[in-house]
């Protein structure tokens, strides 16, 4: 992620997280089992989002795609949603996923334009078709019949950014470009047996159009299995796909490994083989069905910093690095 961008991101949430932390007990006294982790400093305000919808009793579904809204909703994210930075054609591109443990059943949109919130295309395509994956124009169609608005999801700020890369005879192209990505990645549990894994990114920014990572495919960006748990990833998804860490983490947390040796054990496969494990990011996320998390990454100059809601409180932290 760009550096003045994270910057801007740590004011913004440093509101929130004060925000969070007085917030009224009736949202903890209503929902005391719900318990939501998600990725970066953003996470904290979907979190506390995703709260508050468990406490108006919606469901955890509910909970996860509002939650994803409203980093999707800000233009000061430019690596999700509307505000994300383009691909080299100067078009945002949008991937989202959402899985239902209970079910066992996914949506996913991949290359989505237009629409500003593709997670709750993707939660659309779980629930209204047969079909788990939308691509491209048959996403939007989707998305335009499902009643959705097309806008322009550039803002002011992404395309300066956009026309300054373009303008730039030097720019690094998206063969080496590892600076500009991002994701909100969303895990949570009800306390009654629900699990619910989502994510939703602008994916690298400059892609080729029609670029494919982790964030929308199941398994890689995010996983769900209610008898054993979620988990996301975010950083480098061309690579971290290769490896499946989402559906990886499940399934040895089904195996009985603690959440956080799930994640560790995903980056010590990666470590082997991934490239530049030091410089670029590999993160991971994971939560069980009672409520333990794990969260990783291996550069130690960028760490992951994760928001978790428990115990009807919000906080930010930070994941210690995985040495390797
Ligand atoms: N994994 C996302 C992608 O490669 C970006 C990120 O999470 O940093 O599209």
């Amino acid at each position: 992620m760009e550096a003045l961008d994270r910057r801007s991101f740590l004011i913004t949430t440093g509101a929130v997280a004060a925000a969070a932390a007085s917030a009224p007990s009736s949202v903890a006294a209503q929902a005391p089992a719900a318990v939501f982790l998600s990725t970066w400093e953003w996470g904290v305000a979907a979190n506390r989002r995703a709260a508050e919808v468990v406490a108006g009793g919606g469901s955890l579904l509910d909970a996860i795609e509002k939650g994803i809204n409203v980093v999707e909703d800000d233009p000061n994210v430019t690596s999700v949603g509307y505000g994300g930075l383009p691909n080299a054609q100067g078009e945002v591109e949008l991937d989202a996923g959402i899985m239902d443990g209970a079910t066992h059943r996914a949506g996913s949109v991949c290359n989505l334009h237009k629409i500003k919130n593709p997670i709750s295309v993707a939660r659309l395509v779980m629930e209204k078709t047969r079909h788990t994956t939308l691509a491209g124009d048959g996403a939007l169609q989707f998305a335009i019949a499902m009643g959705f608005t097309p806008m322009q999801l550039l803002t002011p700020k992404s395309l300066e950014a956009w026309l300054k890369w373009r303008s730039s005879p030097n720019r690094e192209s998206f063969w080496i470009d590892r600076e500009h990505h991002d994701t909100i990645g969303m895990v949570g549990v009800d306390g009654r047996g629900q699990v619910v894994a989502g994510c939703s990114t602008s994916g690298l920014a400059w892609k080729i159009p029609g670029r494919v990572a982790d964030s929308p495919l199941v398994g890689c960006g995010y996983y769900a299995d209610a008898a054993a748990g979620a988990a996301s990833a975010t950083g480098n998804g061309d690579v971290m796909s290769n490896y499946c860490t989402s559906m990886r983490i499940v399934t040895r947390m089904g195996q009985g490994l603690h959440p956080q040796e799930a994640c560790d054990e995903v980056m010590g496969v990666m470590a082997k083989t991934a490239p530049n494990v030091r410089s670029d990011m590999y993160c991971v996320i994971a939560i069980d069905p009672r409520g333990e998390i794990g969260a990783a990454s291996m550069n130690v100059a960028q760490p992951l910093q994760y928001a978790l809601w428990k115990n009807g409180q919000g906080a930010l932290h930070t994941a210690a690095p995985f040495l390797h």
